[in-house]
């Protein structure tokens, strides 16, 4: 009996503890994690740098609303809007908060602009989150469905359909903003391609349009890059972070630059929580141990032998599609439905996800250490290449 709200499908496994890697049960067994929360874990669990600044800070000062100055917010924004080279910050406290401060910023763009009825383009396969605008943004109908009337506001293209941005721009006064992933986590792994997101960024200043990339999975440094638009060589006019920018500790972040800089005035926008010293200390403690140590190199080396583990493992076993990804954030493809692989891991001491119903998801933390990464890959070949021999189950009907 829960008293929780059913909103989920929990496993029934409780972690106690966990050291950079290793999560421990309460029955005392020990997992390799393969998924960092859901790209949460930055540092891994337990980081002896990231323990200490929250303890210090938590003795110091929590919360004092943005009512007041934060210098630690100052720093933070500072330092992301150096790594993002953007211009300005408005700090959250989840994914889904920093896309609606996103959409409402282009929201307020195109009324500045004389446009009465903005419009978004989004993708379909996109996720930005579950509030009323955000599933709306979503392209999944799974999320949306029985929370209708949505949001409007919104025009769906196919992602990577550069031809259907420019038909909308044709045809549809009202765009003033594109908000894509440019890797889409929660649709499957799938990767925009570099010259997706170049012409992309050449349609939105062709039309004045802002650029909104939402990397709040892609982003702080999982692609080997501090965000993966950095690939393209582009900069976005609007980016949204959270899930791994503190390590574990709830934040978010939208940060604007060139026309979308300035858009929000004192009481366009707020957040209670958002910005407050604690989830920035956080923040700022994971941004250092991650150039200290060399993350975002050692996510791109990882990563690249994880993938290359994962492919020769499974190059006999039938059934997989493909082995994709950019840095610790890897899908594997297979031909059917494998969320049972879920429970397969787990009982073999490993921590994965499944999205899109047939693909494997692995986020591990960006600290993990090749001997890490190849066990990651023994256990993974071992209970996939299992699976793909006994399931028996009919086959997904997509499989591309
Ligand atoms: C997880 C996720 C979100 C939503 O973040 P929450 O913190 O759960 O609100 C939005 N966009 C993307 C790309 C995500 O992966």
């Amino acid at each position: 009996m829960s008293f929780l709200m059913n909103t989920y499908n929990r496993l029934p496994i409780a972690f106690s503890h966990g050291v950079g890697c290793r999560l421990t049960d309460t029955a005392g067994k020990t997992y390799l994690d393969g998924l960092a929360g859901i790209a949460v874990n930055t540092l891994g669990h337990a980081h002896p740098k990231l323990v200490k600044a929250i303890a210090e800070q938590s003795a110091r000062l929590m919360h004092v609303s943005n009512l007041f100055q934060i210098p630690e917010a100052e720093r933070l924004a500072e330092r992301l809007a150096a790594l993002a080279k953007m211009d300005e910050v408005f700090l959250c406290n989840s994914g889904c908060e920093a896309n609606e401060a996103a959409i409402k910023l282009a929201r307020l763009y195109g009324h500045q602009r004389g446009i009465e009825n903005p419009a978004v383009i989004v993708m379909e396969k996109a996720f930005h989150g579950r509030t009323l605008a955000t599933l709306s943004a979503t392209g999944n109908r799974k999320v949306q469905a029985g929370f209708e009337p949505l949001v409007s506001g919104f025009v769906r293209v196919p992602f990577g359909n550069i031809a259907a941005i420019e038909q909308v721009a044709l045809h549809n006064p009202n765009v003033v903003a594109v908000l894509l992933e440019p890797i889409q986590g929660e649709g499957g792994i799938r990767a925009a391609t570099i010259d997706f997101l170049q012409k992309v960024r050449t349609v939105c200043d062709q039309n004045n349009w802002l650029l909104m990339l939402d990397e709040v999975q892609s982003g702080v440094g999982r692609t080997g890059r501090w965000f993966a638009h950095q690939h393209a060589a582009i900069r976005p006019d609007v980016m949204t972070l959270a899930k791994g920018l503190a390590s574990g500790v709830p934040i978010g972040a939208c940060l604007a630059a060139g026309s979308a800089a300035g858009v929000f005035k004192p009481g366009n926008h707020g957040s209670t929580f958002g910005g407050n010293p604690l989830a920035c200390v956080a923040a700022l403690t994971t941004l250092e141990v991650m150039e200290e140590d060399a993350l975002l190199a050692r996510a791109s080396f990882v990563g690249e032998r994880i993938r290359a583990g994962l492919k020769d493992g499974l190059k006999q076993s039938r059934g997989v599609v493909e082995v994709r990804g950019q840095g610790l954030m890897i899908g594997v493809e297979l031909d059917r439905p494998c969320g049972e692989l879920v429970k397969l891991a787990l009982a073999a001491g490993l921590v994965i996800n499944v999205t899109a119903d047939n693909v494997i998801r692995l986020l591990p933390p960006l600290v993990m250490t090749d001997a890490e990464a190849d066990e990651l890959v023994a256990l993974l070949v071992s209970v996939t290449s299992q699976f793909l021999a006994c399931d028996t189950s009919p086959k997904a009907a997509s499989t591309s």
